[in-house]
């Protein structure tokens, strides 16, 4: 039988395996972390560094197609990887979508809205950006960064010092602040014969820097519904992208505007495990291994929270209501501001 390769083994790494096995494959898990969430469920897990280019080669030579879950894979990896299955998505998602520079380029260059962005080197940098772009503004690292580490506010030009402190020497760019009524997402899929389906676009509510909720249908007009759904395929088309893809986007008056892409499934799109016949992990799946695209058309509106570090004491509670679906990630450990598992709850209408 066919194996996938699934580089990354944490909850989206395990969730992907799942659905791998559902269709009948079986699975591979590269990870560097001990006992990883994925783990438990793959069918063999290597664990090793991304500089460990002979278990790179043997996990790359042991399966069929590579896919992943985590975007921050290193260039010297990949080019290992390469000479051993084909990568999809594609290498050219993940030379996009490493550093937020480049994404936001390839973003602007698409033709498509993005916050104002400037390239900050350095002190000087930040003052020439700050005169150009003005406060409110957010300093991110260009590389690396996740629920919202790496990021500094600058409300007014007096923080600048500090919010450069901040990036700990890292390279970063400053983005102007985007005054956005709701954000919301756009899951998309890309078979390898280029055709394209999205899901329907959830709202995302975020606490902390990290998503809390996702609700389905996003409070979207007929319009701007379609400019989502068409915006999003102009990415995946550009980058001749093969699997889902998660577009995050800020509704304005003035339109959307693309706040970031990931090149994998997102935690966004987890509602579509109760909320649709294929969900977002299928259809990853289904795209890398050359199936057709299934059907994610929603039946149901869904609530999607995250339980996060102590969120998991509400399991019990949770699980006494009917309306809950339960995804648990078999974290060993509880941290806060960890992601621990979330829950869809169907609304009944
Ligand atoms: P993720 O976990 O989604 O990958 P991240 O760490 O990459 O998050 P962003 O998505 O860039 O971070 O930012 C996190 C949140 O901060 C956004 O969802 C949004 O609420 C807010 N935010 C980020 N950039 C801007 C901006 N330019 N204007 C206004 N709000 C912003
Ligand atoms: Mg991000
Ligand atoms: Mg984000």
């Amino acid at each position: 039988g066919a194996v996938i390769g699934i580089i990354g083994g944490g909850q989206l790494g395990r969730m992907l395996s799942v659905a791998a096995s559902r269709l009948g494959y079986r699975t591979h898990v590269f990870e560097p972390g001990a006992n990883p969430p994925a783990g438990h469920v793959a069918d063999r897990v290597t664990t090793a560094g991304y500089d460990d280019h002979a278990a790179l080669r043997a996990f790359g030579e042991s399966v069929d197609v590579i896919t992943y879950e985590f975007e921050n894979i290193p260039t010297e990896a990949l080019d290992v990887l390469e000479g051993a299955a084909p990568i999809r998505p594609g290498r050219e998602a993940l030379r996009v979508s490493q550093d937020r520079l480049t994404e936001k380029t390839f973003l602007r260059d698409l033709g498509l809205a993005t916050a104002p962005f400037a390239d900050v080197p350095d002190a000087a940098a930040l003052d020439a950006a700050l005169g150009r772009i003005g406060a409110p503004a957010i300093l991110k690292t260009r590389r690396f960064g996740y629920d919202g580490k790496g990021q500094a506010r600058i409300m007014a030009a007096g923080d600048a010092a500090s919010a450069l402190a901040d990036m700990n020497g890292a390279p970063a760019i400053l983005e102007g602040f985007v005054s956005f009524s709701a954000e919301v997402s756009v899951i998309a899929a890309r078979g390898q014969g280029g055709d394209v389906a999205c899901f329907d676009p959830g709202e995302n509510v975020h606490r902390d820097g990290i998503l809390r909720t996702t609700t389905v249908p996003a409070r979207l007009s007929a319009a701007q519904r379609t400019d989502a759904v068409l915006l999003a395929a102009r990415i995946l088309n550009a980058l001749d992208y093969v699997g889902v893809m998660g577009v995050e986007l800020f509704v304005t008056p003035q339109g959307l505007v693309v706040n970031e892409i990931a090149p994998r499934v997102h935690n966004s799109g987890h509602w579509t495990q109760n909320g649709c016949a294929v969900d977002q992990f299928e259809q990853h799946i289904r795209a890398v291994a050359g199936w057709p695209l299934g059907d994610g058309s929603r039946y149901a509106d869904v609530v999607m929270e995250n339980l996060i570090g102590d969120d998991l004491d509400r399991v019990p509670g949770l699980a006494r209501n009917a309306d809950v679906a339960i995804h648990l990630y078999g974290k060993a450990e509880v941290k806060a501001g960890r992601k621990m598992g979330h829950v869809n709850r169907i609304i009944r209408g």
